[in-house]
């Protein structure tokens, strides 16, 4: 599948937010949006007034790249949302937190959602004791997750065992000496740290 392979410091520029998509460097000064909180490319600092299609696009883009997606998938996600009961903005971000390449990166187990997508892939993470190996699995109230066994061993896992310092959303428990924890409730909107006007996306989806 296409991914984007540029530069991730750009879209966060481009968002003009930080989506913390480098790991500890997005909450250092070597943060490139610290340093220069403008839109990339020659005309960035001359930014115009966005039109209303023109926000409701950037709140869009901004979920869809810090969950790291492409249009389509993310799309998908709005579907299932609009579908279910309760409020659509709300139930797509909880959708989107409970991919199980973010929950091993809400655990602390990833540095990034890509570096949690990569262990995931890698096969590397267990759900209820079964190796799963795509990202997007949908995680559920009880599930345990954790790191197999024989990758426990590994230097990047050993390091995540001794240095877990990332507060923990309430809805997720982890162990970092065992490295593993389990799902205890469904994401609410108070739990997800993300700044962003979901209703706008579903007024741009509405269309
Ligand atoms: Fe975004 Fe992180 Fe790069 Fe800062 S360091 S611009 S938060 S990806």
């Amino acid at each position: 599948m296409a991914r984007y392979t540029g530069s991730v410091c750009r879209l966060c520029r481009r968002e003009g937010c930080k989506l913390f998509l480098k790991g500890d460097r997005c909450y250092s000064q070597k943060c490139a949006y610290t340093k220069r909180p403008v839109a990339p490319g020659q005309h960035g600092q001359g930014r115009k007034k966005l039109s209303e299609y023109g926000v409701q696009l950037r709140e869009k883009q901004k979920v869809k790249r810090a969950y790291g997606m492409l249009e389509k998938q993310f799309k998908e996600y709005f579907n299932v949302a609009a579908g279910m009961k309760g409020v659509t903005g709300t139930n797509m971000l909880s959708l989107l937190e409970r991919r199980l390449d973010n929950v091993v990166y809400r655990m602390g187990i990833g540095e990034s959602r890509a570096q949690a997508r990569q262990f995931v892939l890698h096969g590397h993470i267990l759900v209820n004791g079964k190796k799963v190996d795509i990202p997007s699995y949908r995680v559920n109230v009880g599930d345990q997750i954790a790191v197999k066994e024989k990758s426990a061993s590994l230097e990047k896992f050993k390091a995540i065992a001794e240095q877990a310092t990332r507060p923990m959303p309430k809805w997720l428990e982890f162990d970092p000496t065992k490295l593993s924890g389990a799902v205890t409730a469904i994401p609410e909107r108070d739990d997800i740290d993300l700044t962003v006007e979901e209703h706008l996306i579903v007024e741009l989806y509405s269309k």
